[in-house]
Parts: structure tokens; C-alpha cells; sequence
């Protein structure tokens, strides 16, 4: 019973956009989720797509 919480973090959850870890959590083995670790992230990517677009 709750023996997961001897479990190491081998899970993780990346960023989509800058595969930046956003978090971890203990798993039986390696799994990722893809998340987006904020809407900050999404916002400086389509503006970085704008201005090479307009360069
Ligand atoms: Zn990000």
C-alpha cells in the first residue's frame, strides 16, 4: 500500500514546444507526457516564427 511513493521519478512531463521538463512523477518505468509549460512558451515561439517570416 501507497508503495509508489518509494517509486523513482522516472516519469516526466516535457514541453512540447521547448521539451523543457515541466514536471516529474514516480513511474515503474520511463514514461513521457507532453504538456506546454505555460502559455508564455506558445506566445514566444509564434512570435519567433513571425519575425524570421518577416526577415
Ligand atoms: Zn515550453
Amino acid at each position: 500500500m501507497e508503495n509508489y511513493k518509494d517509486l523513482p521519478e522516472m516519469g516526466v512531463v516535457v514541453c512540447r514546444h521547448c521539451e523543457r521538463v515541466v514536471e516529474t512523477f514516480p513511474s515503474f518505468k520511463v514514461t513521457t507526457f507532453y504538456a506546454i509549460c505555460s502559455s508564455d512558451c506558445l506566445e514566444q515561439e509564434s512570435g519567433r516564427n513571425e519575425k524570421s517570416e518577416s526577415a
